[in-house]
């Protein structure tokens, strides 16, 4: 046996040793990569294969040869199927890889190692096997049956998936990552070249060169994991889930300066692109809107914490959940912090309908009842305790009936938001104004004493007295009976003020109606401008 075939054995057995040690480091590593199993799998079957081509290439029988040939298959149509199912963990298209993948992959050489240990019987694999005549070495030739040719197009069809992978992903990745896709890429490449050249007898001696090509991939590998942490965790999957997260995310260092960013982030912020990383937060905060550069300025960077803030988007106003959140160094020490803006405009107006819905009377546009009655209580407490007067109006339209009953149902309705619109005009924003029932209004007047009450409801009712409704049937003639009354004593409860503005209203109504009258403890008596 010549040296230069004893070298070349020696390499081999190396690469085998080294891929063994590449699947015993995958086996023990620490981590959360979860395509390391598909990992350890192509290490594993590579030692084999590696291992059993020393020994083909040191066998001089063809009964020993063939044997070796045999350990071979044992490991090497698994390589290149686990090769592609490690690399698309790698750029995080794990959830492609489902059981009925793992068994298309994997069927085809489980049949191949089958038949080649019973190619005796069928010649489906190797046609034939001979010795070749003035190699060095005692070589084998063999002639392709029709399997080899399947499992030969499985084997670089993997090898070109998982290369097409790395490119499709190259752009896509930080530069901290590019040099863990360079040394995949170059692992799973030049195998694949070995194997290219051997199969169109372009090698030396027309020997299979992968096996060698392998000890220089797998200690690439070993060094890449020992020093550059191959294979903790898969970067791209990790970058996919950061750029393919709905909510914005904006990491900054400790200075509040903006070094990351995700994709939906430049969705959600205007003028966030790449020239944006190294400049202040606030600053990028300003077209957002004052209220978010205030958060930026007043919230502590070292404390997390989350706020509702309305967001500017050019013209249109969206409402932002932003989370703040320190980050640290693995040792602990505070580094910046992440700010995570989730969009909840569309729950926000929903809030705001549901309230809108839950306070306001459709019809009038006015308060409801319910809330009327919330307000004015709040509102009696607080003129209970500053000493303040309050006063109440209460309103029912008169003969309401029979406009439903000559105009139509509709023009009741009209009439409605048209005393509604009368009496607004004539109140200040911290009167409450409700629509109490059917055809009854009711104001509260915080502040307001019965005299000045009085001349109100007198002022509202000349009014609607003037004000017709113009309608397709002609001009309505409107008009309404007032009660007014103020909250005299201290222990008044709201109930007890609106029930003797109704009999100060009842009092109105039972006098010939389109009058003001008021309610005043001992005795009701009717209001007019002049006294
Ligand atoms: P009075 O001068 O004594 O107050 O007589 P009225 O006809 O105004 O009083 P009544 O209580 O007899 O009738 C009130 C009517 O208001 C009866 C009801 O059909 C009508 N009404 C109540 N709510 C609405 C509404 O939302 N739209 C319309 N169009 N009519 C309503
Ligand atoms: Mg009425
Ligand atoms: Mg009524």
């Amino acid at each position: 046996m010549s040296s230069l075939i004893s070298n070349y054995i020696v390499i081999v057995a190396t690469s085998g040793v080294l891929n063994a040690l590449l699947a015993l480091f995958a086996y023990y590593k620490k981590t959360d990569f979860s395509g390391i199993k598909a990992f350890i799998i192509t290490s594993a079957a590579s030692a084999v294969y590696t291992f059993g081509f020393a020994l083909e290439l040191s066998g001089s029988t063809m009964q020993e040869i063939s044997f070796w040939i045999k350990v071979e298959y044992l490991g090497m149509p698994y390589i290149a199927p686990s090769g592609l199912i490690m690399i698309m963990y790698f750029v995080g298209l794990d959830r492609l890889v489902t059981r009925k993948l793992l068994t298309v992959l994997y069927s085809i050489p489980c049949i191949t190692t089958l038949l080649v240990w019973t190619n005796d019987l069928h010649h489906l694999y190797y046609q034939s096997m001979h010795f070749r005549e003035g190699a060095p070495t005692p070589l084998v030739d063999i002639v392709m049956g029709p399997w080899y040719i399947i499992q030969g197009s499985v084997t670089f069809g993997c090898m070109l998936a998982g290369m097409v992978l790395i490119l499709w992903q190259w752009n896509r990745l930080k530069l901290s990552y590019l040099r863990q896709l360079i040394i995949l890429f170059i692992g799973q490449f030049l195998p694949a070249l070995g194997a290219f050249l051997y199969l169109i007898d372009s090698t030396p001696y027309g020997m299979d060169p992968v096996p060698v090509i392998m000890s220089v991939t797998s200690t690439l590998y070993i060094w890449a994991i020992l020093s550059r942490s191959l294979l903790t965790a898969a970067p791209i999957a990790r970058e996919n889930l950061f750029s393919s997260m709905r909510d914005g995310v904006l990491v900054t260092d400790r200075g509040d300066m903006l070094v990351d960013y995700n994709r939906a982030a430049t969705e959600m912020l205007e003028g966030l692109d790449s020239s944006a990383i190294g400049r202040p937060l606030a600053q990028l905060f300003l077209p957002a809107g004052a209220e978010a550069v205030e958060y930026v300025m007043n919230s502590d960077p070292l404390v997390s914490g989350e706020r509702e803030l309305a967001w500017y988007r050019g013209e249109e106003i969206y409402y932002y959940q932003v989370r703040s959140s320190p980050v640290q160094k693995h040792t602990g020490v505070y580094s910046g912090r992440m700010i995570v803006l989730i969009d909840v405009t569309e729950r926000r107006l929903l809030q705001e309908k549901l309230l809108q819905l839950a306070t306001i009377d459709s019809l009038t546009g006015i308060s409801n009842r319910t809330h009327f009655l919330e307000c004015s209580r709040r509102a009696l407490e607080e003129a209970k305790e500053s000493k303040a007067p309050l006063s109440i109006i209460l309103l029912d339209i008169d003969f309401f009936k029979s406009i439903n009953d000559r105009y139509g149902h509709q023009y009741g309705d009209q009439a409605l938001q048209h005393i509604a619109a009368v009496c607004g005009r004539h109140l200040r924003g911290e009167d409450i104004f409700g629509r109490y029932g059917g055809e009854e209004f009711v104001i509260c007047l915080p502040r307001i004493a019965l005299k000045e009450a009085a001349m109100l409801a007198e002022t509202i009712r000349q009014g609607i007295e003037r004000s017709q409704l113009y309608t397709m049937s002609g001009a309505i003639q409107v008009t309404a009976s007032f009660g007014v009354v103020e909250a005299r004593r201290a222990d008044t409860s709201l109930e007890e003020l609106l029930s003797e503005a109704d009999h100060a209203l009842y009092s109105s109504k039972r006098n010939g109606r389109n009058a003001v009258h008021l309610y005043k403890g001992d005795a009701i008596v009717h209001f007019t401008n002049n006294g």
